[in-house]
C-alpha cells in the first residue's frame, strides 16, 4: 500500500478517540498518521520493508504502551499508543500488497514484508496489487472518510492533502520507475 492509504489508516484508528475523549483526537490522530507513515521511511534508509517494518516486535511495544496509557493516562502516553498501534498495523497490512519490487505489477518479488524474529520474508498477497493501484486509491478515500468527516482543523486538512498526493501518485505510479530511476538504487 502506498503511504497515503496507511496515513488514512492511522485516522481510521484514531477516530473513535473522537468519541470516548474528543478533546485528545486531534493530537491522537496526528500521531497515528505519522504512526502510518513511519515504517515506509525505510524507503530512504536500510532495506524496504525490513528496516522500519516491525509485523511483530511493534506488537510487542503496542502491549506495553497499551498498559502505560490506561495506568497513566496522559496526552502523551495515549498518543503514543496510537503511533505503535498505526505503525503495527502498516507492517502488517503490507503483507496482504505486492512484493517491495520497483514495478510491483511484474510481480517478480516474493518479499512482502520482513518477519525479524522468524529471519525471514513473507510472500506477498497481493489482494492490492501494488502501491499506487485503482484498489489501494480506492482504499485511500474510503480510509480518508472519517478525516474529512469526524475531524476538522489540522487533521482534516491533512487527510485532504494525503488524498490529492494518493490520486497523483496513483496517476503516475507505472511511470515512477522511468521518471525517478535513482529509486531503482
Ligand atoms: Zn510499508
Amino acid at each position: 500500500m502506498m503511504s497515503p492509504t496507511h496515513i488514512a489508516i492511522g485516522v481510521v484508528i484514531a477516530a473513535p478517540v473522537t468519541v470516548f475523549a474528543p478533546e485528545l483526537a486531534p493530537l491522537v490522530a496526528l500521531a497515528a498518521m505519522a504512526g502510518g507513515v513511519f515504517p515506509d521511511l525505510d524507503l530512504f534508509v536500510g532495506v524496504h520493508r525490513k528496516t522500519l517494518h516491525f509485523p511483530v516486535y511493534y506488537w510487542g511495544v503496542v502491549i506495553p504502551a497499551a498498559v502505560l496509557a490506561v495506568a497513566a493516562p496522559s496526552p502523551v502516553t495515549i498518543a503514543a499508543f496510537f503511533f505503535f498501534l498505526s505503525a503495527a498495523v502498516h507492517s502488517v497490512a503490507d503483507w496482504f500488497c505486492g512484493g517491495n519490487e520497483l514495478r510491483p505489477w511484474e510481480k517478480t518479488s516474493e518479499h512482502a514484508v520482513f518477519v525479524h524474529p522468524l529471519g525471514r520474508w513473507l510472500r506477498p498477497k497481493r489482494l492490492v496489487r501494488w502501491d499506487g493501484s485503482p484498489e489501494d486509491l480506492l482504499l485511500t478515500l474510503l480510509f480518508s472518510l472519517p478525516g474529512l468527516v469526524l475531524f476538522e482543523g489540522p487533521v482534516r486538512v491533512l487527510t485532504a492533502a494525503v488524498l490529492v498526493v494518493a490520486v497523483v501518485y496513483a496517476a503516475v505510479r507505472k511511470r515512477v520507475p522511468d521518471l525517478a530511476p535513482w529509486l531503482a538504487e
